[in-house]
């Protein structure tokens, strides 16, 4: 038997009638049972929220701060049970599982700094003009109203925290709903806040099942909606409320591209090193994990095979064992569709060098080359432990493949040439171009977000406190 988790009603846990089992990926075993809430409740934390706006806008930004300093200081308390708790629903090596606690801390204490500073507040003069002679222009940054915030499974703390936390810092009140593979963690959020001084009805934290969200989704009582996820049901609904704002967190099919400078045999095994890890990290379910390996001609031939020793010495296996590298995808169907699409790649005339195997919902780490350009695996997102090697023609042909893609998330070029690092950062339509390494490296203060599909908007503490938040003006007379 296994507690029931309540929710988080208003700052206050509560039950609801139903409930559904969270599972653990790798072994099957329950790992906590979580209480839905009823209509009338997700009415009642609406309104709440709603009621509440303007006190909490109002709360002193040295109580908000204070919040989240707390919550910042438990998650760095609670570490490892809470990097046991990760692992346990999400199938993350506890490597990694610690990694996204320690960022969640980071988050909550960029968010407290943030909200010690925030009010976007400027003075204008407005006497450069005959008509404004005599007027002085003052701006703060309000609430456009409560934020709708919906997390996605791969990093079910942080990304929670990455809606909750600059709501928090900003002053305005929030509905969170963690995906429902991995909803621990995120409630997990709620513990911690409950310990603290917020206005009760400033924050809930609901497991609502996905087919009640459409009502959510169109309340006209949230008029931003943060969303992280994928891009089908990010697009659904940023299509299904045009007049609202909605943030879109997406996918990415992350390219690293090797430049030909990037030639020592030190270079190109941490090169090597970096995109097998990365490749790799949480079962290749990150929205900026490598997909796409970009090689210039002249280092392919040296590269190629270290990237396929570096990918076939990643530790596979029990998540929750501390030397595991790659643990399992979220579900085994997850890994079924993986296993199609590389099984689709290989028919269509790719080559297998490592990996291509499935073992319930683990599937090994997997490289491929010679992938067809109009295969799913070349056009999609993977999400899941599978790499593709491809040789480019110099710097431009490497560039033009990089943007051969509907997604723009991030990408990592591998150069010492500062010149060719601004060429990068101008070529590639992306959100993030990181030098030096590879797509995956987010600090969470960064603007964070994607160019073409991979999104709509930035995240990152102070880009979704700007999100959340409108300026208004107020013109002083008569100075
Ligand atoms: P998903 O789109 O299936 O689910 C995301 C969230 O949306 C979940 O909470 C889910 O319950 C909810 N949802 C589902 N249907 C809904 C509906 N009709 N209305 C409202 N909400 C609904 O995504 P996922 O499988 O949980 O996450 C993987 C995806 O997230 C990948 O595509 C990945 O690239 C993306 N992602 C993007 C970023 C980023 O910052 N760009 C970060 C992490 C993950």
């Amino acid at each position: 038997m296994t507690a029931t988790h309540a929710f988080w009603l208003a700052g206050r846990q509560v039950s609801g009638e139903d409930s559904f089992d969270v599972t653990s990926p790798w072994d099957g075993r329950v790992v906590g049972t979580v209480s839905v809430p009823s209509d009338a409740q997700i009415e009642e934390a609406v309104a709440t929220a709603y009621a509440v706006r303007d006190e909490f806008a109002a709360t002193p930004s040295h109580v908000r701060a204070a919040a989240l300093d707390h919550v910042s200081r438990r998650l760095v308390e609670r570490t490892e049970e809470i990097a046991r708790l990760i692992s346990a629903e999400n199938g993350k090596p506890m490597k990694w599982a610690r990694g996204e606690v320690g960022r969640a801390v980071s988050v909550f204490r960029f968010a407290a700094e943030e909200a010690r500073r925030f009010n976007g507040g400027e003075a204008q003069r407005l006497d450069t003009d005959l008509g404004g002679q005599g007027r002085l222009a003052l701006t703060r940054r309000f609430p456009k109203g409560v934020v709708l915030g919906i997390a996605p499974f791969n990093f079910p703390l942080n990304l929670c925290a990455h809606k909750i936390a600059p709501a928090i810092a900003a002053g305005v009140p929030i509905v969170l709903k963690p995906a429902p593979a991995t909803p621990l963690s995120g409630l997990l959020i709620g513990e911690l806040l409950a310990e603290s001084e917020l206005p009760a009805g400033s924050w809930s934290i609901l497991p609502v099942p996905n087919d009640r969200m459409p009502a959510l989704v169109q309340d006209p009582r949230l008029p931003v909606i943060s969303f992280t996820g994928s891009e089908k049901v990010g697009y659904a609904i940023m299509d299904s409320v045009p007049r609202k704002h909605c943030t879109l967190e997406l996918g990415g099919n992350g390219a690293a591209v090797v430049l030909a400078d990037f030639a020592s045999d030190e270079d190109l095994d941490r090169a090597a090193g970096r995109i097998a890890a990365f490749s790799n990290y949480q079962g290749g379910q990150s929205c900026i994990s490598v997909q796409r390996v970009i090689a210039d001609a002249s280092v392919y031939d040296r590269l190629l095979p270290r990237i396929v020793a570096a990918v076939e010495a990643q530790v596979t296996g029990d998540p929750s064992d501390d030397a595991t590298d790659v643990g399992p995808l979220v579900s085994e169907d997850a890994a079924k569709r993986v296993e199609t699409w590389v099984d689709e790649a290989v028919a269509a005339g790719a080559t297998l060098l490592a990996g291509g195997k499935r073992d319930g919902a683990s599937y090994a780490p997997t490289v491929l080359t010679d992938v067809p350009a109009d295969v799913t695996l070349a056009c999609e997102e993977v999400f899941g432990p599978v790499l593709t090697v491809q040789k480019a023609d110099g710097e431009a042909a490497a560039f033009a493949a990089v943007n051969d893609s509907k997604y723009g998330l991030q990408a990592g070029v591998f150069t010492h040439d500062l010149q060719a690092a601004f060429r990068a950062h101008r070529a590639l339509e992306v959100g993030g171009v990181v030098i030096g390494d590879v797509p995956s490296y987010r600090a969470d203060q960064m603007p964070y977000g994607g160019a073409k599909q991979s999104g709509v908007g930035r995240e990152g503490v102070k880009f979704a406190m700007d999100d959340y938040t409108y300026e208004r003006v107020m013109v002083l007379t008569g100075l």
